[in-house]
């Protein structure tokens, strides 16, 4: 059963020493298993107007539940202050998140402040977004205006009552589709569609959304449901393996396999045989892929966090209100990805009861991180 109270952030986070060489960034830093930084997550709100059953189920986050106050979250300059210094590391795509990112007040803004910012390599920065669709329709324009680059829409189901049910505030999936399409017409695409999939919930729903998104330019990409904070009452019962999922799909319509993109890329890559366009598998639970996880993620509030499995973050606001020159931050980002050694759903073991099993530490919550 759900534990009534949950708090995303358990207060045991701890400041990064800064070493004493103040080595500058080099453009590429390896971690502890030779994993090069290359993708930020930055979680600009803890706040959500769905509460989906998997990430925030409303007997958890109901009307009581106590937010962050707004001067504890990282401010629109302090967050392009810490993403320069790591694009400086080698970051190359920045990714925002929530919550809900499109619930923070003009994010345009910030998205207009980090799309100036140059990466190591010379490319463009990939600037994109993560978002439940509900704000699309009204922002998509304004979003690719101030410089983003692309938008992933999260969607569950295309049956009416089963989307209400999974987000759990009757939000209509006409709305999610017309900011899918808003955005496409923005310019903001490839738009990728995820979708997670929890067995007896929303798995009806796999073969409509495949059939629907097939033959246009949006890329669905199908999420094993996992064990990502404490609130989400996860089981290994409720898992479809995504060979599962493409092998149904595949019985319809047939896939061939496609190539990763780039090293570390999370969803496995298929194309229709036809030509009706791609689809992708994410697939932490039955094939982690912690061997090249090159993610770093970044709190609302802050905390610098290796894994999405973490219990535990890094202060760096402390560091950025505690007066702290640039190359003093650095150096402690540089120092905290070269001992990293986080692979989390690698060392996952799973009880004979279904649920997982990884030491007592209790896992920060994705609303608070960002999936
Ligand atoms: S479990 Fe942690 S290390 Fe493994 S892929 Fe996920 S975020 Fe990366």
């Amino acid at each position: 059963m759900t534990e009534k109270i949950i708090l995303v952030s358990d207060g045991r986070s701890t400041v990064p020493a800064i070493p004493a060489s103040l080595a500058p960034a080099t453009g590429s830093v390896l971690d502890s298993l030779a994993r090069p930084l290359h993708d930020l997550r930055i979680s600009v709100t803890d706040r959500c107007n769905f509460r989906c059953v998997y990430c925030m189920p409303k007997e958890v986050f109901d009307k009581n539940y106590e937010y962050l106050p707004h001067g504890s979250l990282l401010s629109f300059e302090e967050i392009a202050r810490v993403a320069r210094l790591f694009i400086a590391h080698g970051v190359e795509k920045i990714r925002l998140t929530g919550g809900e990112p499109l619930l923070r007040r003009h994010l345009e803004r910030l998205v207009e402040m980090l799309a100036k910012l140059p990466t190591a390599s010379g490319k463009p920065l990939d600037l994109t977004l993560t978002t439940n669709g509900s704000l699309l329709a009204r922002k998509a324009q304004s979003l690719k205006d101030a410089g983003l680059t692309r938008v992933s829409v999260s969607l569950d189901a295309l049956d009416d009552a089963t989307f209400k049910r999974m987000n759990d505030v009757d939000f209509a999936v006409a709305d999610v589709l017309k900011g899918i399409d808003a955005a496409q017409q923005a310019g903001l695409g490839p738009i990728k569609v995820n979708m997670v999939v929890k067995g007896g919930l929303n798995e009806q729903e796999i073969l409509p959304m495949a059939r629907h998104f097939k033959d246009t330019p949006t890329i669905l990409r199908f999420i094993e449901f996992m064990d990502v904070g404490a609130s989400n009452g996860w089981n290994m019962r409720d898992v479809i393996p995504s060979d599962e999922l493409r092998r149904r799909i595949h019985a319809e319509m047939p896939l061939l396999p496609a190539d990763p993109n780039y090293n570390g890329e999370t969803a496995q890559r298929w194309r229709y045989a036809d030509g009706g366009g791609e689809i992708g598998f994410i697939s932490s639970v039955t094939h982690a892929f912690c061997h090249d996880c090159s993610r770093a993620r970044l709190s609302t509030e802050g905390q610098l966090y290796t894994c999405l499995f973490a219990s535990r973050g890094h202060d760096l606001r402390a560091l950025l209100r505690g007066g702290r020159s640039d190359a003093e931050i650095s150096a402690a980002i540089g120092a905290l990805w070269r001992v990293r050694a986080d692979r989390y759903s690698e060392l996952r073991t799973i009880n004979t009861d279904g649920l997982s099993r990884s030491g007592s530490e209790r896992r920060v919550e994705m609303s608070y991180i960002g999936g």
